[in-house]
């Protein structure tokens, strides 16, 4: 079916974005170049970058998940049904959101 093949597509093309995203941040925070700072604000912020890397890491993390259970749906034949209800999900919230597992209601 085409609107799979391009589900697919955009599954994978946002998979392999994620996956260097995440790539990146890890490089950044386990090969960090710089000596620590010497004084305590600079300590401060270099603590607070670690600690916005970190979250984006982890967001970057479960949104990888979240496209990885799709591409596993999609291999089902299960994809574009709510995890919750068992309900469809409306088209054009799947193409807003590909990596949706629930309807519109479920996710309320
Ligand atoms: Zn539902």
């Amino acid at each position: 079916m085409n609107h799979e093949h391009d589900l697919r597509k955009t599954l994978i093309t946002r998979r392999t974005e994620l996956e260097e995203r995440v790539r990146r941040i890890d490089t950044q925070l386990n090969h960090r170049e710089e000596p620590p700072a010497a004084d305590f604000a600079e300590q401060a912020s270099e603590q607070e970058n670690l600690e916005v890397l970190r979250a984006l890491e982890s967001e970057g993390r479960s949104e990888l998940a979240l496209v990885e259970a799709a591409l596993a749906r999609l291999d089902a034949g299960e994809h574009g049904r709510c995890q919750h209800c068992g309900g469809e999900i409306a088209p054009a919230r799947l193409s807003a959101l590909p990596w949706t597992d629930s309807c519109i209601a479920c996710a309320r």
